[in-house]
């Protein structure tokens, strides 16, 4: 037999799957996967019940409900200030990952160069190469994770087709800055290239901080393609709704992807986002005042326990700097002794690099019940 795919077949199997497999052979609290651990919201459950039992079970349109894609439309207005047209410029996707996959499938040329910012979502690379795509990279490194003109002036060349940038950045916790921003769009201007901005963690942001879309940047609104995630802003991963904004022209090639990757995605989780996307304030806030707590409250348990937390600005997570440890090994090497030890799971931060990995720091997901937080921090007590 021939050979399959060369980018793909060589791959392992992500890291979220094996530490979750990991936790599960040793009954670990699984701090690993970034997922909550709550029902949602039981409003938008009912919905999407109420949309099974009563409402339009086959195919809706490929570009998505239209009632979601208005839904969409208005939540980047009110959040943002963003006008689009909800008909040409708003798709619903099968999840933020197949959105990424559309715009990398639909964008890229053989041989164009895309910038990445590692640490970054382990799908990235995978899907830039399958492609077509050349990885360059911008490399943060803790504790700040900071962005500096130098590093984008190495990154960008005339072959630069596109960004591809996470903000709340996973698993760094990071929010980029206004300035860190700017410098984005000047090079993605200067280069002639567009923004690929995945912003599942738009709302789980903390401290009072603002998200900033880059695409609400002087000059970017035809330049961005804006990710969003009902998965993250309704604490429902598995659901795999996701939702891009973007000028007609950037969106048309993209929607050319998705009718071949998915077409479409089950209208009544899309009728329930929809709903969602409309709750009030109260509701925002609400989701960012409760993780946040639940960074404080992991953050003050695995501090009290010796442990040196990095500072989280927004996502699931907080990253905790191993060197300051007596665990002589990498990351690697702690989070599998976690787990098999202590029986709390947690994700290298290394598996998030492609190149040069920093490794010694390890990602703890916070987004559990408080019990499950406590619970974490007592195991891991007297083995870090
Ligand atoms: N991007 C980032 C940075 C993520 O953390 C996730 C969550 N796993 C995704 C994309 C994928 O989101 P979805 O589950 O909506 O496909
Ligand atoms: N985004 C989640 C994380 O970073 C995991 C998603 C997945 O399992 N593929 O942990």
């Amino acid at each position: 037999m021939k050979p399959a795919n060369s980018v793909l077949s060589g791959l392992g199997t992500t890291v979220f799957e094996v530490m979750s497999r990991l936790a599960m052979q040793h009954d670990a609290v699984n701090l690993g996967q970034g997922f909550p651990d709550g029902r949602g919201p039981e409003d938008v459950l009912a919905k999407a019940a109420e949309a099974v039992m009563d409402g339009w079970n086959q195919y809706p349109p490929m570009l998505g409900l239209p009632e979601l894609r208005k839904a969409v439309a208005d939540h980047d207005r009110r959040f943002y200030g963003i006008e689009a047209d909800w008909q040409t410029e708003v798709m619903v996707t099968t999840g933020a990952t197949e959105a990424l996959a559309a715009c990398l499938l639909g964008l890229i040329e053989p041989g164009d160069e895309i910038v990445l910012f590692q640490p970054m979502y382990d799908a990235y690379a995978p899907m830039v190469r399958r492609a077509g795509g050349v990885p360059r990279y911008v490399t943060l490194t803790p504790p700040n994770w900071r962005l500096t003109e130098e590093m984008l002036a190495e990154a960008f060349s005339p072959r630069t087709k596109a960004v591809l940038l996470n903000n709340p950045l996973n698993p760094a916790a990071k929010l980029f800055s206004e300035a860190e921003l700017r410098l984005v769009a000047d090079y993605v201007q200067r280069f002639d290239a567009v923004a690929i901005c995945d912003e599942v963690y738009e709302h789980i942001v903390f401290d009072g901080v603002a998200h900033i879309p880059l695409m609400t940047l002087p000059g970017m609104r035809e330049r961005c393609l804006k990710i969003g995630s009902a998965g993250k802003t309704f604490s429902l991963t598995g659901w795999k709704v996701g939702y891009i904004t973007a000028a007609q022209e950037l969106l048309g090639p993209v929607a050319k992807a998705h009718q071949f990757l998915v077409f479409t995605t089950a209208p009544n989780l899309q009728s329930a986002v929809a709903f969602g996307l409309a709750k009030d304030a109260a509701y925002f806030d609400g989701l960012a005042a409760e993780m946040q707590a639940k960074r404080d409250r992991l953050t003050v348990g695995l501090t009290s326990i010796g442990l040196a937390v990095l500072p989280c600005e927004g996502t699931y997570f907080v990253n905790v700097d191993l060197s300051g440890t007596r665990f002589a090994g990498d990351d690697e090497g702690f989070c599998r002794y976690i787990t098999e030890t202590a029986g709390v799971a947690a994700i290298p931060v290394s598996a998030f690099y492609d190149a040069d990995p920093v490794r010694d720091v390890a990602r703890f997901c916070f987004s559990k019940q408080d019990a499950v937080l406590d619970e974490a921090v007592r195991r891991l007590k007297g083995h870090v």
